[in-house]
């Protein structure tokens, strides 16, 4: 039972060593279960893709993240933020990111006939680094006809502590490819900022943890303001993610705030009804604000 353990120990550095507690006892086996279930999980139809919606300031769909959802048969629901973890370190998200780009892209095409937003997806540095990753990418999206401008990519800051340089190329190669991409939890990462000056970047994505923030304090406030300037300055678009309430929203679309996710407008949906709420051609979709805060 210790395996896990021992991986933590090397990760941090071959000389550390760790204390055994009943608290990594527990993370210990919930991790090995994780592990063992997940590799089943895609053939097991135990994992679905929902579509959280992404508005502009007047809350009209401009965009949707995929977020993965697992649904044990017997723990029931699983987050992302356990599973994903766990995926990556022991390489099961090479599979699952192979099987989200599919779901997606075959969600896009069954829903051609509606105005389709674009999808955002998280690629996790593995995946990234993987040299194939965008010859895969591209000829999952060719074969259906679907075009790369219709996907952002998300990646985060944890991406830039290895070799700026081959991220730089891997980067170009993408953009030219037509993908967006996003700094997704942007100001969580440890990272310098060097690599915003150098990588073709659409978009930075202001973590929930700032804005949760707003409005608590002066410094708080300071911090969503500084990205959003340095955002713009650096021309590139500014969206929010979770964001629960309108002063929320009223704070980050007065200091110029540019796009908008959370559970405000919608919660993330199950394909079937994202899909209801894309409009037809000529439509425009405007998704209502909820007064209250939603909590799950
Ligand atoms: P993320 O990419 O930063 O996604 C945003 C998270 O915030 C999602 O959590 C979303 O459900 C949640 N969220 C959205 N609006 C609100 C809100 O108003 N309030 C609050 N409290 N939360 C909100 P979720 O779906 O649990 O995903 C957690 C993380 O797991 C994601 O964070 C992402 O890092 C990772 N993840 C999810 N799906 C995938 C995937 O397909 N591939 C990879 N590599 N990572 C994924
Ligand atoms: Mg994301
Ligand atoms: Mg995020
Ligand atoms: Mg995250």
């Amino acid at each position: 039972c210790a395996d896990m353990a021992m991986f933590d120990a090397k990760e941090r550095g071959r000389d550390n060593c760790v204390i055994y507690s009943p608290e990594m006892e527990r993370q210990v086996s919930t991790q090995l279960i994780i592990q063992n279930d997940l590799r089943d999980a895609i053939d097991k139809r135990q994992l679905e893709i929902y579509y959280q919606p992404i508005v502009d300031e007047y809350g009209v769909l401009a965009g949707a993240e995929a977020l993965l959802r697992w649904r044990h048969p017997m723990f029931g629901f699983i987050s992302p933020a356990e599973f994903i973890p766990v995926a990556e370190r022991s390489g099961l998200i090479d599979n699952l990111t192979r099987w989200l780009i599919k779901d997606v892209c075959e969600f896009l095409v069954i829903n051609a006939d509606k105005q389709l937003p674009k999808i955002s997806l998280n690629i996790s540095a593995r995946q990234f680094n993987d040299v194939d990753f965008v010859e895969r990418l591209l000829s999952e999206i060719k074969g259906r006809q679907l075009v790369a401008s219709a996907f952002e990519l998300e990646l985060t800051e944890h991406l830039f502590l290895t070799d700026i340089s081959l991220v730089k190329t891997r980067f170009n190669e993408l953009r030219q490819a037509g993908f967006s991409i996003a700094i997704d939890d942007f100001g969580t990462g440890y990272s310098s900022l060097s690599y915003l000056q150098h990588l073709p970047l659409s978009r930075l994505k202001i973590d929930a943890s700032f804005v949760r923030n707003i409005g608590e304090n002066d410094r708080g406030n300071a911090i969503v303001n500084a990205i959003i300037e340095m955002g713009h300055a650096l021309k590139l678009d500014v969206v929010a993610e979770g964001v629960e309430t309108p002063a929320q929203h009223a704070y980050l679309k007065a200091h110029g705030c540019d796009w908008f996710q959370g559970y405000l407008w919608s919660k993330p949906l199950p394909a079937a009804e994202f899909a209801r709420l894309l409009p037809r051609a000529g439509e425009v979709r405007q998704l209502r604000s909820t007064a209250e805060p939603v909590h799950y």
